[in-house]
């Protein structure tokens, strides 16, 4: 018997157990729909289910934690060449939007594979999706309440801070917007960070340790 998508998420903690897992896409859409504040649409096409509801996971408890990330839609695409696994955007209207790429998220064990393959050459901290999206979160949480101006203004600011990255991962080092959005991944996995690091979460991203 299936629990209706309000019911199943009723009983659970923001972070499901698998075991909850919804029985569609549909269901995972409608899930996202009724619990990430203030979202307009949500298309979880070409995602496995579980996969889906991982993603609603850690956004759901990012907010539960920080306040509104004001996400309007979440929506996949499928492009093969593009090193993108997923990514945070803000437009010139403001619209912030999640974007999933299912070339590299459709599949569950080619994702792992990759996860694997990155935390071991210390590309990058993320071992799972709900880590993933919480990178992405990272930078959600970089663009609150800003315009589509003042955040690439802060975006060019943060470019000078690569630092953020240093005993993060290589792509932490690659622009200081990645290495907080890296550093986000390990705080919120619970591992410490260093002064540097501590200080650039508050001032860039709010987030009090
Ligand atoms: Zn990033």
């Amino acid at each position: 018997m299936r629990n209706p998508p309000s019911l199943i998420f009723a009983k659970i903690p923001p972070i499901w157990p698998s075991a909850t897992a919804p029985v569609s896409i549909k269901d995972a859409e409608a899930l996202a729909m009724k619990n990430i504040k203030g979202i307009e649409k949500v298309s979880y096409r070409n995602l496995e289910p579980q996969s889906a509801v991982d993603i609603t996971a850690s956004i759901t408890a990012a907010e539960a934690k920080y306040g509104a990330l004001g996400i309007n839609e979440i929506k996949t695409y499928r492009n093969v060449k593009s090193g993108n696994l997923m990514s945070a955007t803000i437009d010139a209207n403001q619209n912030r939007t999640l974007r999933i790429n299912t070339a590299k998220l459709g599949d569950v064990s080619t994702l792992d594979a990759t996860l694997s393959r990155n935390v071991a050459t210390d590309w990058a901290v993320s071992r799972n999706i709900k880590e993933l999206t919480d990178h992405e979160v990272g930078h959600f949480l970089q663009y609150k309440g800003m315009t589509f101006k003042d955040a690439i203004a802060q975006d060019k600011d943060l470019g000078r801070f690569k630092a953020f990255g240093d005993g993060i991962s290589r792509y932490g080092q690659t622009h200081g917007s990645e290495g907080l959005s890296e550093a986000f991944v390990l705080v919120t996995r619970g591992d410490s960070v260093g002064p540097l690091v501590t200080k650039g979460l508050k001032v860039f991203m709010g987030v009090e340790l």
